[in-house]
């Protein structure tokens, strides 16, 4: 039996006495931001527009703000949600906290119902967005010399790589959020401790709404996209655990189109929180890579097996968010499961709920 909650009534509400959104578990990552922003407020999310807060939530939330304001799960202060007894409860830190803990990585599916999200908010402001692309021989000098810079810069600077193979594939862009008016100085500092001149180099100050459009691929991105896509954890950023990456990548079948390997730092807020404070067990390690092709599914599965086993010596383990098939749930959780195993069982001792894995 598949649950649709989209017709939960609710949508988005916002406490400003507490700063905190009230947010229904369907609702969309566009209708959120695009609502929290008409208050000058924000929460961090995920790229995507058609992605479900709930979804998001449950596995971690990874993405532009996350530097700074960490994950979406971290930003959670309590979840209502019926539970597979019948019951409904809130989870908070004061109350089933155990449940809480496991709500905030633990994975979509697993535990209850979750009806409603409550989220600390923080002001929407305006951001620099810088753009350098840093030619293909380069690439994994610019990952490690990307990693370790921004490993170390200011909390408020968030960062990502992207490399294409396949067909439009050439070089290796990283793109910078920054402070308004701050994205020209950060790219030259970028580009120095790389130590690599790019070949291109933009920057641009955008509002909330366009800077979360940006990543939303357009204000007009609001159909969601079939693609096929996997992660690995990368633990350490050394210059061979780059070149793995590097190679990992290349191992795209080239005439079948294009994919791309998109790396995610995991410092900064993302590393104040104790591995074992959340069910997100990744919070002592290098970056997510997120490998994503919208080609053909048998060449997508090929490349995901070649692009696992490229970096293997390198990766910890996977993102539940990019759940893959026939993987075991120790590859998402790390030291994390016995815990979650612990709480599922608790609350979902005959195991109505169903998650994939
Ligand atoms: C285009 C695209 C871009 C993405 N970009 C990012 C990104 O930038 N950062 C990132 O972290 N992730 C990203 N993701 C991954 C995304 O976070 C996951 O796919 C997430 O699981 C989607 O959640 P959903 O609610 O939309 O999907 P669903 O398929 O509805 O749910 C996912 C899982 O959660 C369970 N679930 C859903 N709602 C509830 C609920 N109310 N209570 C309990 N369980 C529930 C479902 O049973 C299922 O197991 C992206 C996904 C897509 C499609």
């Amino acid at each position: 039996m598949i649950i649709d909650l989209r017709q939960l009534p609710g949508g988005i509400s916002y406490d400003e006495d507490r700063g905190l959104a009230t947010i229904s578990a369907a609702t969309q990552l566009d209708s959120v931001q695009t609502s929290l922003a008409a208050q000058d407020r924000s929460i961090p999310s995920g790229s995507c527009p058609t992605v479900g807060i709930a979804g998001l939530a449950l596995g971690g939330g990874l993405g532009c703000d996350a530097r700074r304001s960490g994950l979406t799960c971290d930003a959670l202060v309590s979840a209502s949600a019926v539970l597979p007894s019948g019951e409904a409860i809130t989870a908070s830190a004061d109350d089933h906290a155990d449940l809480f803990w496991a709500l905030r990585g633990g994975g979509g599916g697993n535990f209850g119902v979750v009806t409603s999200f409550t989220f600390r908010t923080f002001p929407a402001t305006d951001r620099d967005i810088a753009t350098l692309v840093f030619p293909e021989g380069a690439t994994a000098q610019a990952i490690a010399g990307w990693h370790e810079w921004l490993h170390n810069a200011d909390h408020a600077i968030w960062g990502m790589v992207n490399i294409t193979a396949g067909s439009g594939s050439g070089g290796c862009t990283i793109v910078l959020a920054t402070p308004a008016r701050d994205g020209p100085g950060r790219a030259s500092d970028l580009s120095a401790a790389i130590g690599v001149h790019p070949v291109s180099n933009t920057s641009r100050t955008l509002n909330r709404i366009d800077f979360v459009h940006y990543f939303e691929g357009g204000a007009q991105a609001t159909q969601p996209r079939a693609f096929v896509a996997g992660s690995d954890i990368i633990g350490e950023m050394t210059a061979t655990a780059a070149e793995s990456i590097v190679a990992a990548t290349s191992t795209w079948p080239q005439p079948a189109g294009s994919a791309t390997t998109v790396i995610e730092s995991l410092s900064g807020s993302v590393s104040d929180v104790d591995s074992g404070d959340t069910a997100f067990p990744w919070r002592r390690q290098a970056a997510s890579v997120q490998w994503y092709t919208e080609a053909a599914v048998e060449f997508a599965n090929e490349w995901l097996a070649n692009a696992h086993a490229a970096v293997q010596a390198y990766s910890v383990g996977g993102y539940v968010n990019y759940l893959e098939p026939d993987t075991p749930a120790s590859r998402y959780f790390g030291d994390n499961l016995a815990r979650l195993a612990a709480v599922r069982q608790k609350y979902d001792p005959d195991g109505l709920m169903y998650s994939g894995m």
